[in-house]
């Protein structure tokens, strides 16, 4: 056996790509492993729109990375933001003027929202990646719901019953679905003055589908659905401007104070410092075994990635893509294969699925179609069994057993008063205004 030095290798984004490289790193023992993350916490991504429309708590869908890796002794977990990588010298920089050498260096820093050119869309229009999204999301639902009933004008009660929710791929479906039961089913007996049911969720998607990536006949489906729960799904209309009072689509203008981005995806800025050639979403564009054009040491994953399968398609920005990448690339570590010996990574593809509200849902997994409570106890299984965490899952679980029974959504608290939540408001428009 030739003589292997133990590599120092540093993994950027505690995600599903690079927890899943660090898990399998620190189980075979391989290496000195650092681990960075801007927050301490992993994110179970595909629930966090049940966190926005109050249905689950940060804590469900959330674990710490240090307890997370805490027995593998060769790994070291870092809370810190990276805001360069020197690809010459191998070595990293983080915020705080840190600086990390490397031997191998895994980049899985995911991805944020893009608003295509229209940034100062961002501040009526918030978008859901982070857990902070999230909570942002959940109270201004809430509070609009609050206001509207404390409104003596009906204008401004209809700006605040009115939601808009922008994309019409999986995350725009839930929360329109979500939000549709909170209006129609959980909060339906709650107020007094205003008639919640008389809320309006509009749904707007530039293509002729939802879920484009989806066979026709559940796309349809998943838009009978949400229209069953009162949804006003538009389609082929592209949102032209959003103000703090409205959104123009086409040539018509709905007045709202409530509108969620859930269209577009940008990779996250750090990746322009490897100065390497990114795609139109700012991934960067790996060589089939993921590393990158002329440096087999560094690995991109995940959504930071544009990789292509063997026939030339893109790789889906999916979570067991970012999981199968992760343990891909930390075998090769384990092997320390050179370049021309490494195999093509081949993604596996085991089927995608969508929620539309309790007992409606979609999936596909080769040829098998299901929509209604079938697909909907398949999305429901599946995404507890890919929870990190037993108390997750149990939680997670009785929270939609409480759910199902009684329509109730427990995490319905707004954590400030309601002079705090005025200030912040009228800081905000004021800092619109400049
Ligand atoms: C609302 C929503 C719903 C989704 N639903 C589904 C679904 O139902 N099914 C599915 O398969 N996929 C779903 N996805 C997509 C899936 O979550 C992603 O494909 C997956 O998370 C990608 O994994 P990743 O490891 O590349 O990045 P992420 O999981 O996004 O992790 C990136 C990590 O990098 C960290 N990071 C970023 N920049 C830095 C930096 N500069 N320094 C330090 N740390 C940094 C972040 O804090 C984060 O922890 C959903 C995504 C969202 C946002």
């Amino acid at each position: 056996m030739p003589y292997l030095p133990s590599p120092k290798i540093v993994i950027i984004g505690a995600g599903f790509g690079g927890l899943k490289a660090a898990k399998l790193l620190g189980k075979k023992n391989v290496g000195q492993v650092v681990l960075i993350d801007k927050t301490n916490h992993h994110l179970f991504q595909p629930l966090l729109y049940q966190v926005a429309s109050a249905a689950l708590s940060p804590t469900d869908i959330a674990a710490p990375i240090r307890e997370i890796l805490s027995q593998y002794r060769n790994t070291y977990v870092m809370m810190g933001d990276v805001v360069s990588i020197d690809k010459e010298n191998h070595c990293i920089h983080l915020q705080n003027d840190t600086k990390i050498q490397y031997d191998y260096l895994i980049v899985a820093t995911g991805a944020r929202h893009s608003y295509f050119g229209n940034s100062h869309w961002e501040k009526f229009a918030p978008g859901l990646k982070t857990l902070d999204d999230a909570l942002t999301i959940r109270e201004r639902i809430l509070m609009s719901f609050e206001r509207a009933e404390g409104s003596a004008c009906d204008k401004e009660v209809e700006k605040h019953l009115n939601f808009i929710i922008i994309g019409g791929g999986p995350t725009g479906v839930e929360m329109a679905g979500a939000i549709a039961e909170i209006a129609h089913k959980t909060m339906r007996d709650d107020f007094r003055k205003i008639n919640v049911s008389k809320t309006k969720i509009y749904l707007v998607e530039g293509l002729s589908h939802l879920l484009n990536t989806y066979p026709e006949k559940l796309s349809n489906r998943a838009r009978r659905d949400l229209t069953k729960l009162g949804v006003d799904v538009i389609t082929g209309k592209r949102v032209t401007d959003i103000t703090e009072d409205g959104v123009l689509i086409g040539d018509t203008f709905i007045p709202t104070h409530n509108v969620i981005w859930a269209a577009g995806n940008q990779a996250s800025p750090l990746l322009k410092t490897l100065n390497s050639e990114l795609d139109k979403q700012g991934r960067v564009i790996v060589d089939a075994d993921l590393s990158l054009p002329n440096h087999p040491e560094i690995f991109v994953i995940g959504d930071a990635a544009c990789a292509k399968d063997k026939n030339g398609q893109p790789i889906p920005a999916v979570a067991p893509a970012a999981m199968q990448q992760g343990r891909y690339v930390a075998k090769l570590i384990i092997k320390q294969l050179p370049k021309e010996k490494r195999p093509a990574f081949k993604y596996l593809d085991k089927g995608s699925m969508a929620m539309v509200a309790t007992g409606k849902a979609i999936m596909k997994m080769g040829p098998i179609e299901l929509s209604g409570w079938l697909a909907w106890l398949g999305w429901g299984f599946i995404h507890i069994l890919f929870l990190i965490g037993f108390r997750n899952r149990l939680g997670v679980c009785l929270e939609w057993i409480y759910e199902l029974i009684t329509g109730g959504r427990r995490s319905r608290l707004i954590s400030k008063p309601i002079e705090d939540y005025e200030k912040s408001h009228k800081a905000r428009l004021a800092a619109i205004k400049d």
